[in-house]
């Protein structure tokens, strides 16, 4: 059973707790490599501007590494004969070598399970048949096709 209000009145959400003023944990900046007191223990960035550096960067670099890995996926063929996987490898070591240069060699890319985090949908996994789409004589012998 649901409980309701009264017509014509409103019911307000609790009230929240004000948060407690975290404890300041100093952290290095991924951008600039500065330290800074985080005020969350997710912070990765001494400053707005900083995230946006970070995250400008892996935009336009990521522009290019998309284009050869969806010519690599879906055109394998012409992407081999031009070499894309080279080409894909010679910008990440340009990429890496001018964090060297720029950014005292911090890493610019964020680890594969930050990448899973985001995208939460492609990680099921397929463990046998569909049974909505199968046809019913698979299902019948008990073997999938
Ligand atoms: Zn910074």
């Amino acid at each position: 059973m649901v409980a309701t209000a009264p017509m014509g009145s409103v019911r307000l959400a609790p009230r929240r707790k004000q948060r407690q003023p975290a404890s300041l944990k100093e952290k290095s900046c991924r951008e600039c490599g500065g330290s800074y007191a985080a005020q969350r223990a997710t912070s990765e960035f001494c400053c707005a501007a900083c995230r946006r550096a970070f995250s400008n960067r892996r935009m336009l670099r990521g522009a290019n590494f998309y284009d050869l890995i969806m010519a690599m996926r879906f055109n394998r063929v012409a992407a081999a004969d031009e070499g894309a996987w080279t080409l894909l490898c010679k910008m990440a070591a340009a990429f890496k070598a001018e964090d060297g240069r720029q950014r005292g060699g911090r890493k610019s890319w964020n680890d594969v399970p930050a990448v899973r985090a985001r995208n939460p949908r492609l990680q099921s996994i397929v463990v046998g048949v569909n049974i909505g789409r199968a046809p019913l004589s698979g299902l019948i012998r008990g073997r999938p096709k």
